[in-house]
């Protein structure tokens, strides 16, 4: 599959989604292509849609620091959101959202075809495992899903803007994240 071409179909897509957010850019993703590990959030906020990249504000540093304690970064990861847009007013994307853009961000996982994906908050849960109930029972759990035709190793954090409200959560994200770095220690890059 040529990914390039197969995701500048997907943001074409995604671009026509553009009327339900007058006058916010779209934010794709950032990162590797080829990365084995993708992480997806929930929508870009003020900063992202400035400069249309995700997670590159307040919580987007929280988030390279916490990659960084398990040695990943940039380079190694792929990062996305649930939904593409910033909603207006900061408001959390509506469930109607989230059914929307999950289509799309399937599409998503299935051109970057990673080897485990971290998702991070409510949103890309409730998007990727259809779990709507508490985060306290499916955080730092491994689920194998299949999508479209492939199975991934999925694995669910807190949200980094959750854990800038609430710093004392910072030792379940990181313990969360030492699996994942167990498992992307297996894959040799
Ligand atoms: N929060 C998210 O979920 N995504 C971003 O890109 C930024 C903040």
């Amino acid at each position: 599959m040529d990914k390039n071409r197969e995701l500048s179909k997907l943001k074409k897509s995604i671009l026509k989604f553009n009327k339900n957010f007058p006058g916010k850019n779209l934010v794709f993703s950032d990162g590797n292509k080829d990365a084995k590990v993708m992480i997806i959030g929930e929508a870009p906020g003020r900063t992202e849609d400035k400069l249309q990249k995700p997670f590159v504000g307040r919580a987007g540093k929280l988030l390279d620091s916490l990659l960084e304690s398990i040695n990943l970064n940039r380079s190694k990861v792929y990062i996305t959101n649930v939904v593409n847009y910033r909603p207006n007013k900061n408001r959390k994307p509506t469930a109607e959202e989230i059914n929307e853009f999950k289509k799309l961000l399937f599409k998503h996982i299935e051109i970057i075809s990673p080897k485990c994906i971290l998702l991070l908050g409510a949103t890309a849960v409730r998007a990727v495992l259809n779990h709507v109930g508490s985060l306290k029972e499916i955080r730092g759990k491994w689920k194998n899903l299949k999508i479209i035709n492939n199975s991934y190793d999925i694995i669910t954090t807190l949200h980094p803007a959750f854990l800038l409200r609430q710093p004392k959560q910072r030792k379940y994200v990181l313990k969360d994240l030492m699996q994942l770095k167990k498992l992307s220690n297996n894959f040799s890059s």
